[in-house]
């Protein structure tokens, strides 16, 4: 279709459980390995690439309750694992040869750059994987958020939203086997058909900001860099 996005420049979603692999917990070093090489391959094409990593690897603001964990504190908590997820790709993408730059929304100087529109610009027209951590700074998201905000700020062409399964469905592809994947969809027959393709604030953002999301898997060998050559199979949100 003409509306497809050209990929000059995307934000890859990539949840802290794309890092997990099949460990219970953390990360998972050859599913590391996997996904920064994919990432850096992806560079190659020649597309600029933000990536907004999530930390549910480690920690999640919703589980602080069970812990006795005001909601707010926790999702400090959570913050910080984005950054343990961000620190380790950022070395992961460099052992491919390709240069990245973890940056947080919550300042570490000690650790890493702290996230502005104007360093990420420059680190990704240097070529550069820029891997935007810590959120949005602030409690009460999830990384959905960060992910469309940075698509809006950096003029991203899409969110790339990395998931398990390869796109959305009529239901859960899981229990429904006659459950059918959508090739695209607009945002607004996404919220009138109640699917889910992220967090609802972060949705509405996408939607008013008319910015493209593609919903594929990230299990196999190389799935970024397929769809931005248009041979890996997603679901195309578009406005
Ligand atoms: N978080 C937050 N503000 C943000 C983004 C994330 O407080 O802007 C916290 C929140 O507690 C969240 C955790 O960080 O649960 C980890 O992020 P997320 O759940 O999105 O990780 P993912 O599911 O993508 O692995």
């Amino acid at each position: 279709a003409a509306n497809l996005p050209k990929w000059r420049r995307v934000v890859v979603k990539l949840s802290g459980e794309a890092l997990m692999g099949d460990a219970p917990h953390g990360l998972h070093a050859p599913t590391l390995e996997r996904i920064a090489a994919d990432l850096a391959a992806a560079a190659e094409l020649g597309t600029q690439i933000a990536v907004v990593v999530g930390g549910g690897n480690f920690f999640r603001g919703i589980l602080g309750a069970d812990k006795g964990i005001e909601r707010a504190r926790a999702d400090s908590i959570g913050m910080l694992a984005t950054v343990m997820n961000g620190l380790a790709l950022e070395q992961a993408i460099e052992a491919r040869g390709r240069q990245a730059r973890c940056l947080s929304a919550v300042p570490m100087p000690s650790l890493c750059e702290s996230f502005s529109r104007r360093a990420a610009l420059h680190h990704l027209a240097k070529g550069r994987v820029v891997i935007s951590a810590g959120g949005t700074g602030l409690p009460f998201f999830t990384t959905d958020t960060p992910a469309v905000v940075r698509a809006a700020e950096l003029s991203a062409d899409a969110v790339l939203k990395a998931t398990q399964v390869d796109g959305v469905y009529t239901a859960d592809p899981k229990r429904d086997p006659n459950a059918r994947r959508y090739d695209t969809l607009t945002h607004d027959e996404a919220i009138a058909k109640n699917l889910a393709v992220m967090d609802t604030a972060a949705f509405a953002l996408a939607r008013e900001n008319k910015i493209p999301i593609v919903v594929f898997s990230i299990a196999g060998d190389g799935s970024i860099r397929a769809i931005l050559e248009g041979k890996g199979r997603g679901t195309f949100v578009l406005p």
